[in-house]
């Protein structure tokens, strides 16, 4: 295998150096399932990019869209000034989300549109002259980016611990899981909802007119693929509700099909009163983000609080031509195609097929929900993960690993033959490695 092909310094700067000596996997194209090689090879992808090319790669028409509008307009801003695709995508987008989320800010990323969401939620207490709810909580495992605000309320100890100090008056609840108590037959546990009296407890101590925001992913992605107890959603937003304390989901991985719905909060009847979305927003096309939110929450925004002139926020690339246009595409090509309806129907064969790999040696935990899936690994220091992941990609096919773990989330076109593909190289890689 690879020197480690798949570890974490695949983000590090692209210089040339550094990227040929880490000998990464080198794509040279990409079509539905699949990534090119330069010499030809086809390689199944089994992460969507990374988690975000739900539709597939390479999709026409996401593809046309990018190269008309590349043709029509380079770049205007969006302070005071706009075009018409960014207002036809924001119609068709607040058009797809929970109902009540009607107003959008766009940004370039999952980062951007989490640390949007948090100054949106500061500022809406700030304007009703509540200035004294700043405080943020966030909960362990969790992954929002890596601005200061996403860092800071996220919940992966090594990712923040060498760029302190971060946000001051942050908290973190515990992940509701424990293996030994829920198990996860169908991917979802029955108990645990009491996981979310931890927000109970947490506000008897910091009183509740403090704080301003909770943030949760639905589904925890990055920290592992964590599926939330049954009940624990909904007990989190009667908790926020009844203290006034404005619920935000990072939908960044969530969003856009992967639990069959266009967002988790649909798939599981729970509202937040914010949504942190980016990813398969255009597809992976187009890098953009989005945070959605409530018009009550958009109009206290819009308006400042009484001693300002307006409240300053936005990126120059907010609502970007290209962006828009990809998203508009993308959002056209998911319902027309049926995308979230196929991911919705092969989320069980997806299950089965993981599931079934229990008895394959080195698998300690399986978690799936939708087109998600975590495969945990006896640890070895990290090492096991990249060197099973180095066997698939020898056999053809892409899986993450993060540590000890192999993650999965393929495009959401995914049909039976490349989910079995998947768990079958999987299996023989695990075998290969006792
Ligand atoms: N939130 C979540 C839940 C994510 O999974 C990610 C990216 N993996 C982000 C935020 C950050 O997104 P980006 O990398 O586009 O800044």
């Amino acid at each position: 295998p690879r020197p480690n092909a798949l570890s974490e310094s695949y983000w590090m700067p692209f210089t040339a150096a550094r990227a040929f000596r880490e000998a990464p996997m080198m794509f040279v194209g990409a079509e539905g399932m699949h990534y090119l090689e330069s010499g030809g090879r086809r390689v199944l992808d089994g992460m969507a990019g990374l988690w975000c090319v739900n539709a597939g790669h390479g999709h026409p028409r996401i593809t046309e869209a990018i190269r008309t509008a590349a043709g029509q307009l380079d770049f205007v801003s969006s302070f005071r000034m706009g075009h018409p695709g960014a207002f036809a995508f924001a119609e068709r987008l607040t058009a797809a989300a929970p109902e009540g989320l009607d107003h959008v800010f766009f940004s370039n990323s999952g980062s951007e549109a989490v640390d949007s969401a948090l100054k949106i939620a500061r500022a809406y207490y700030r304007v009703r002259g509540e200035g004294g709810r700043t405080k943020l909580v966030g909960r362990a495992k969790s992954y929002h980016g890596v601005g200061f605000g996403g860092l800071s309320v996220g919940g992966i100890g090594r990712h923040k611990r060498d760029f302190g100090p971060l946000l001051p008056d942050v908290y973190h609840l515990p992940l509701p899981y424990d293996p030994a108590r829920m198990g996860f037959p169908n991917g979802r546990p029955a108990v645990g909802a009491d996981y979310a009296e931890s927000l109970e407890a947490l506000l008897a101590v910091q009183d509740p007119s403090t704080v301003a925001a909770v943030i949760v992913e639905p589904v925890t992605g990055s920290g592992g693929v964590y599926p939330p107890p049954q009940g624990y959603l909904e007990r989190l937003r009667e908790i926020c509700t009844k203290h006034g304390i404005l619920l935000i989901f990072d939908e960044v991985i969530t969003g856009f099909g992967r639990l069959g719905t266009c967002f988790a909060s649909q798939a599981f009847g729970v509202t937040p009163d914010l949504i942190a979305c980016a990813k398969g927003l255009t597809n992976g096309a187009v890098p953009m983000g989005a945070t959605l939110v409530s018009a009550g929450i958009y109009e206290a925004f819009m308006a400042g609080p009484p001693e300002a002139v307006q409240l300053f926020h936005g990126y120059t690339y907010s609502g970007h031509p290209l962006a828009c246009a990809a998203g508009l595409a993308a959002l056209e090509a998911y319902e027309q195609e049926g995308i979230f309806a196929n991911a919705a129907a092969m989320a069980e064969p997806f299950a089965q097929a993981l599931h079934a790999l229990r008895d394959a040696p080195h698998v300690v935990d399986i978690r799936t929900i939708g087109i998600l899936g975590a495969i945990e690994l006896a640890p070895r220091g990290g090492t096991r993960g990249p060197a099973v992941a180095d066997r698939c990609f020898a056999a053809g096919v892409l899986v993450r690993a993060a540590g000890d773990m192999l993650v999965l989330s393929p495009p959401l076109i995914l049909a039976p033959a490349e989910i079995d593909r998947i768990a079958q190289t999987i299996r023989d890689a695990l075998l290969a490695e006792a």
